[in-house]
């Protein structure tokens, strides 16, 4: 535990804004995305990243936008694997992710978060509006092979893809990877739908439940997943923001792309670090922690790929 009561050791970097996937639960249809300089270097993120260590940060994700769409993707994480950090993984939609691999698989990062809302191609363009599912496909396979600890998660929006839940609990029992049923948080573009899409954690558990036999997994207690496996060694986990917040005993910090630190997924303010001292990083960090909500904030406007997901 640090100075600030409860340990902030998790942070989501956003390595850009931008997408080649138009998630319709995530990008505005007609989104703008920062310049190419206004990101963050690796250099910069480097420092940062530096930085929070020395605060308690232990563990990094790298997300955006999508975080593929950075030639210097391989070269943020091996800079990363020098800084001492728990663990380093990766969240992509994984339709470029194949070129990339046998870099990373030589790198520190272990473990890749791939989203996958449908197994379905015509589904699958529906929800993203691209046509990459067999790239997917293919990446999950060869990352698999290379060692990659590989996870799925699926947004499950009622109307939309909630049919295809017994599937994925069969793909994660068939390909022995765990799939991560999330609910769809009520963010950006998703809020004209949210009454239409939104299906509870409950309502996927009673779904899985009528069909499988499932024993729940233990977890830490910062753990943003209930795990359960099925009796055939499937591993599946569920992720309700919405009506399980876990606001409490989060742990997660996240630099946006421009530099922003921010203390929750759901607050727009935060703290620009570009170019901020070392020595200054003590009192603005508190000034997060003290950010950081206890209880859930309902609704954000600014769409999920500019916050970093
Ligand atoms: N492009 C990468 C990807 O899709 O994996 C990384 C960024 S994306 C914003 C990170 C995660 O946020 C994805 O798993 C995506 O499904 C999830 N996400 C985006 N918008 C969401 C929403 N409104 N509710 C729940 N999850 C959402
Ligand atoms: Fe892109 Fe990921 Fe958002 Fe889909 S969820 S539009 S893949 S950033």
């Amino acid at each position: 535990m640090n100075s600030y009561q409860r340990p902030l050791t998790k942070l989501r970097v956003s390595l850009l804004d931008a997408c080649n996937f138009g998630c319709v639960y995530c990008m505005p249809p007609s989104a703008a995305f920062l310049k190419k300089e206004d990101y963050l270097s690796a250099d910069e993120i480097i420092r940062i990243v530096g930085n929070l260590v020395e605060y308690g940060v232990e563990e990094v994700r790298l997300t955006g936008g999508e975080p593929t769409l950075r030639s210097d993707l391989p070269v943020i994480v091996d800079k990363l694997g020098k800084l001492f950090l728990k663990k380093i993984s990766i969240t992509t939609n994984a339709s470029r992710l194949l070129q990339f691999l046998p870099a990373l698989a030589e790198g520190p990062c272990r473990s890749i978060n791939i989203s996958l809302d449908s197994l379905e191609p015509s589904n699958f363009k529906k929800i993203t509006n691209h046509d990459g599912l067999g790239r997917v496909f293919d990446a999950i396979e060869r990352a698999r092979a290379l060692g990659f600890k590989i996870k799925v998660n699926m947004v499950v929006m009622k109307g939309l893809n909630h049919h295809e839940i017994i599937n994925f609990v069969r793909f994660a029992e068939r390909e022995q990877i765990e799939v991560r049923f999330l609910e769809v948080m009520n963010i950006g573009v998703v809020r004209p739908h949210f009454g239409q899409w939104y299906y509870s954690g409950r309502d996927m558990l009673r779904e899985i439940e009528r069909q499988f036999t499932i024993s729940s997994v233990d977890m830490p207690g910062d753990s943003t997943a209930q795990v359960f496996t099925t009796s055939k060694g499937g591993r599946i986990g569920l992720i309700a923001s919405e009506s399980m917040p876990f606001c409490a005993s989060c742990s997660r910090l996240r630099l946006s792309s421009k530099g922003v630190l921010r203390a929750c997924l759901m607050k727009e303010d935060g703290k620009n670090l570009r170019g901020v001292p070392r020595e200054e990083y003590g009192p603005l960090l508190q000034e997060i922690a003290a950010m950081k909500p206890l209880t859930r904030i309902k609704e954000i406007l600014e769409p999920m790929h500019q916050i970093g997901g």
